[in-house]
């Protein structure tokens, strides 16, 4: 469950394809029973030449190679949806997937351009976008409360608040820092955040197929902690949650953890009796897959959208374990154009005219990958007077009276 993580570190961070049979997770794959449910319920199940059954198969097969030289793995967005359904509890996103990603990166003569450029950045700089580093907290100036930086302050704090990085550099992101930081100001938290000296989580470059990425941004984010003394890490971002969790955990991350959304949850007692200015809004709630098929997250967004006077909530027609991915995940994040030029359906498009059926005027969220992917493709399909995006922290900032 997300909140308090689990001390044990995820087993499998240490499978490699070379003793994938000597783990108890790399021996479940050969309890496949070919059913294909994983296949079925793939979002891109159809495009892949190797959706997961058939990778299966291969992989039984001694014929991997063959997968890794196709594009297959290209189109595996992350969304835990074959894992979540799968009657042997085969871990596929977990197990299979990245060490497949991994030999795919080797084989392919190139990646697509908009992919490398977002690990090159992330590598340069410690975040996608390519931005300087230097100007990481420039948002913290705009927000209407006062954000402790602990390099500047470096007295203990209860929350260190791990902002990310759309949710620092990306205009719309900055909005929901903005209103982050006006929650944990209206229930008293005692919080601070990172400021410059906070790098991308890096969880996205593993599931990428970037371990090498990955581990230097752990080992970089594991040594800024130590310099501090707090007792909870809060994070807006399912991505680097799941990265904390569960990867952080054998270099020592010992600190509680939780996301936004829970932790607002768990202080809706507190927050409530100040969410006084009421929304019309009609809204329906997106599940990420970090959030809801990977950590069970299900109902504490709803619980505090419903805290929300004048908010009415409609569900869209897949929801909760059966939400469709926005397509960010796993890389999928920059690889639009590269889906584009295959033709392929773009997952946030999908999405999107799934929450207009429902009438909702308000798409909400809680991952920041998701404001932008839906914001484009509801204006891509001509719906954003219809529409509009807003994280679940906005909501409730934009209700608030303290
Ligand atoms: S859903 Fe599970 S058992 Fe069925 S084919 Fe996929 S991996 Fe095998
Ligand atoms: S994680 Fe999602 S996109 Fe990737 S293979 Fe499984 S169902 Fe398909």
């Amino acid at each position: 469950m997300l909140g308090t993580a689990p001390v044990e570190t995820d087993p499998t961070c240490q499978i490699t394809l070379g003793n994938l049979y000597d783990t108890p997770e790399g021996k479940r794959l050969l309890t496949c029973i070919q059913c294909g449910v994983c296949a079925g319920t793939c979002p891109y199940g159809d495009v892949m030449e190797y959706p997961p059954r058939k990778m299966i198969a291969m992989l039984r097969a001694g014929l991997l190679e063959k997968v890794f030289t196709s594009e297959s793995l290209l189109a595996c967005v992350a969304c835990y949806a074959c894992m979540a359904k799968c009657p042997r509890d085969i871990r596929l996103t977990e197990v299979l997937l990245p060490l497949m990603k991994e030999q795919t990166l080797l084989h392919l003569p190139d990646l697509p351009a908009e992919l490398k450029k977002a690990l090159e950045n992330t590598l340069r700089y410690g975040n996608p976008m390519g931005e300087s580093s230097r100007k990481r907290a420039a948002w913290v100036k705009t927000a209407d409360v006062p954000i402790r930086i602990l390099s500047e302050y470096r007295q203990p704090v209860d929350v260190l608040w791990f902002v990310e990085c759309y949710t620092s550099f990306y205009p719309r992101g900055q909005d929901t820092s903005r209103a982050t930081a006006k929650l944990f100001h209206a229930i008293g938290s005692d919080f601070a955040i990172l400021g410059n000296e906070e790098k991308c989580a890096g969880e996205c470059g593993r599931l990428t197929w970037e371990p090498g990425l990955f581990e230097t941004l752990t080992d970089y984010n594991m040594a800024v902690f130590q310099k501090y003394e707090f007792n909870r890490l809060v994070t807006s971002c399912p991505h680097a949650h799941n990265a904390f969790m569960n990867r952080y955990r054998k270099l020592g991350f010992w600190w509680e953890l939780e996301h936004t959304v829970p932790y607002f949850a768990r202080h809706l007692d507190r927050l409530k009796p100040m969410l006084k200015r009421k929304l019309n809004y009609t809204v329906t709630y997106h599940d990420p897959c970090c959030m809801g098929r990977y950590n069970d997250v299900y109902e504490e967004p709803r619980q505090l959208l419903t805290a929300i006077p004048g908010i009415k909530l409609t569900e869209m027609k897949h929801n909760r374990v059966n939400a469709v991915c926005c397509g960010g995940g796993g890389g999928g994040m920059w690889l639009d154009t590269y889906y584009k030029a295959k033709g392929y359906d773009r997952l946030s498009e999908r999405r999107v005219n799934e929450a207009i059926a429902t009438g909702a005027d308000v798409l909400a969220v809680c991952c920041p990958y998701e404001v932008s992917r839906f914001e484009d493709a509801l204006k891509v399909l001509g719906h954003d007077k219809r529409m509009i995006v807003r994280d679940v922290t906005e909501l409730l900032a934009e209700s608030l009276e303290v």
